[in-house]
């Protein structure tokens, strides 16, 4: 069956003389792989417009269940230049990508989490604040379109409230559970991972963000954006299956 869906590129590599395979993440049928023969060999950037985080329409002879698919035309429909010209956009772009490609099984079209990475994409080619809050968003945000939405603003147990910044200076989070604990639930051993309440508080309001766009607007230190880093790290390692942590992440670090 020939198809047209849009798709974010998440992964490439070169086959043979001329031909590139790629990992999509289509809009109409989730995560594919696609093969594009002789696609290195045509004029006007030839293989370029299948890039890593490259937003395009493709054009598929597609038979389900068949592991790779034959992509017989791609078109890039935007450019996000401004991903490719700074390198911490670029770092938090790849990482976007790379979670997206772990997360996802093959074959489920998610329409959400599509256009949670168009979305973040978008936002961050015209990044106005520091560019690592939209992982924070993005990482936040597929947990719960994925089904492991923590619970961040009542304890996750007993629904009860949970205590204000002036009651108490840390809380407990169960992984397990997907959320806060108060402190008569930890009294009675719930909860594995103690974080600071404004770090709590950071994390809600990553959850609560409609847009990327806004996620630039919430101002961290950089002691909190390590504490959220490493939250964020753990929950998304727990719940979401065939997650390592991210490559480009590592790569980009050793960068900047
Ligand atoms: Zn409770």
């Amino acid at each position: 069956m020939i198809c047209t869906t849009d798709a974010i590129v998440l992964k490439t590599m070169k086959y043979r003389e001329s031909s590139m395979i790629a990992t999509l993440l289509t809009r109409d049928y989730g995560k594919l792989s696609v093969i594009a023969k002789g696609i290195r060999n045509r004029p006007k950037g030839g293989g370029s417009v299948l890039e890593p985080m490259n937003y395009v329409r493709v054009v598929l002879y597609r038979k389900p269940g068949r592991e790779l698919q034959l992509m017989t035309q791609c078109e890039q429909l935007r450019n996000f230049k401004g991903l490719s010209e700074d390198l911490k956009r670029m770092s938090v772009g790849m990482a976007a990508v790379e979670l997206t490609n772990l997360a996802m099984g093959p074959d489920e079209p998610h329409r959400e989490v599509f256009d949670l990475i168009v979305d973040t994409l978008k936002a961050l080619n015209s990044a106005t604040g520091d560019p690592e809050n939209a992982l924070y968003y993005v990482e936040i945000q597929m947990l719960g379109l994925l089904g492991f939405r923590p619970e961040l603003r009542r304890c996750v147990m007993c629904e009860g409230p949970l205590p204000s910044s002036s009651g108490a200076e840390r809380i407990q989070v169960s992984l397990g559970a997907h959320g806060a604990v108060c402190p008569s639930c930890e009294d009675r051993g719930h909860g594995e991972m103690s974080i600071p309440l404004p770090a709590l508080n950071a994390l809600a309001a990553f959850q609560d963000t409609p847009q990327a766009e806004a996620s630039f607007r919430i101002v961290l230190s950089a002691g909190m954006r390590t504490i959220i880093e490493s939250v964020l790290r753990r929950l998304v390692m727990h719940h979401l299956t065939g997650m390592r942590p991210l490559q480009s992440q590592q790569v980009f670090s050793v960068l900047t």
